[in-house]
């Protein structure tokens, strides 16, 4: 992704970020709507984050023992989102979801596990099966090096389509460990689930004994303060969450109900560990960014995001350009079709050429959109009115170019 890649061109190399600004290696400024991918909600060098991580650098970086900051964080997970009952810090998004999984199949005994069609979990080998942004963008419908036995027990299914699940469950009964899916995917763009798609997931696996595990290392704690849960309140029996919660550093966990949390090493047999986990300058990064993350900095984004997303609009209705802006709470993407985008079969339809023009010509002017037609563009609470006039300076020239973009 950060290889540009997708787009060609030179990847831009970043020095410094304050706010909703990222400055490169060439001195020149951009607005930021990448935001590292999610994590920096509050702008770069929120000062109160970096203090807190000064703070704790001067203690001392990692002691390999229980510490205060991991309950910090810990509880403060546990307040905001209510199904999670018990939680474990990790270290990235892939070893939460990879830790769930293997959590979710030591509970049940069971070895399938069933995804969606881009849907993207991280790099877990059992999981890059049709999985959505990196690998779609570079066409590899699986990646070498992940084996058929890796692999094999994965079933992938088209998402957005409870009567697929319903059929991988009677063609295989009792042989499925749990559902992963992402609350609301953003890695084939952003797709947000239909009305009844979590809630129809859930009750399929109450009913056959499978567990319903909610990726929200993405959504979590930016979709609301409960990240999508306080969206659609469907109950995870195991959530994973990362990004956000790390504060810029790496911090991830995977937590929910009790009994299920507590088969996990030391109090149950399923084994799970890490150097790092819980880390000292992490958990207080992390901590003092959820502690900033109150109703106001929430409604903040969403006008932000709200905002761009009508200029946006605004920009490609005029020069005639077929598109979609696409929104799940404050992330959203732009899909260039008219056509409704309710999977990633959808998503793959729409002329991507045309985000490759839009993409370079908003670069030029100093605005850094993540390099991919099939990915969330991210806001923070930083994004004020300047850096929201700049964008709206470069999108009629960037739509132009879109519209004028062939194939
Ligand atoms: N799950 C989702 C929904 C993600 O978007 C990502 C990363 O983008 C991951 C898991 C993997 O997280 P990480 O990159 O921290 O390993």
């Amino acid at each position: 992704m950060r290889a540009f890649r997708a787009v060609g061109g030179t990847p831009r190399f970043m020095v410094s970020g304050t706010g909703p600004y990222l400055t490169d290696a060439d001195g020149r400024e951009y607005v930021d709507l990448v935001c590292s991918w999610g994590p920096m909600i509050l702008g770069h060098a929120h000062p109160e984050v970096t203090a807190a991580v000064q703070e704790a650098v001067a203690r001392g970086t990692s002691f390999g023992t229980p510490g205060e900051g991991e309950v910090a964080l810990a509880e403060e997970i546990v307040a905001r989102i209510e199904p999670v009952e018990q939680v474990r810090l990790v270290s990235s998004g892939t070893e939460a979801t990879m830790s769930a999984i293997r959590l979710a199949r030591g509970f049940t005994g069971r070895a399938k596990v069933v995804k969606f069609a881009g849907c993207y979990h991280g790099h877990v080998d059992a999981l890059l099966a049709a999985a959505g942004s990196g690998v779609a963008t570079f066409g590899l419908p699986d990646t070498p090096g992940v084996t058929g036995a890796q692999a094999g027990d994965t079933i992938v299914l088209p998402y957005n389509d409870l009567e697929a699940v319903r059929a991988a469950f009677a063609a295989q009964p009792g042989e499925i460990a749990c559902v992963i899916t992402e609350a609301s995917p953003g890695n084939m763009g952003v797709v947000p689930p239909s009305d009844g798609f979590n809630a129809g997931l859930k009750e399929i696996c109450a009913a056959n004994g499978a567990l319903y595990i909610s990726d929200e290392v993405m959504t979590g704690f930016r979709t609301s303060r409960a990240g999508w849960y306080g969206i659609d309140g469907v109950r995870p029996d195991l959530m994973t969450f990362g990004k956000v919660m790390g504060g810029g550093f790496p911090a991830a966990a995977f937590g929910g109900r009790a009994d299920v949390m507590a088969h996990l090493a030391p109090a149950g047999p399923v084994y799970q560990a890490g150097t790092l986990s819980g880390n000292p300058v992490a958990t207080a990064a992390g901590l003092a960014q959820l502690r900033l993350l109150d109703d106001a900095a929430y409604a903040k984004i969403d006008a932000v995001s709200a905002e761009l997303r009508s200029l946006v609009d605004e920009a490609f209705t005029k020069e005639g350009v077929a598109h979609t802006v696409s929104a799940a709470s404050n992330m959203f993407s732009v899909f260039f079709t008219d056509e409704p985008v309710r999977d990633y079969e959808d998503a793959k339809k729409q002329e991507a050429f045309r985000f490759t023009a839009f993409f370079h010509s908003m670069l030029e002017q100093g605005v850094y959109l993540p390099p991919s037609a099939f990915e969330s563009w991210f806001v923070s609470t930083s994004h004020d009115e300047r850096a929201i006039e700049r964008i709206a300076a470069a999108l009629p020239a960037a739509a132009r170019a879109a519209s004028e973009a062939t194939a």
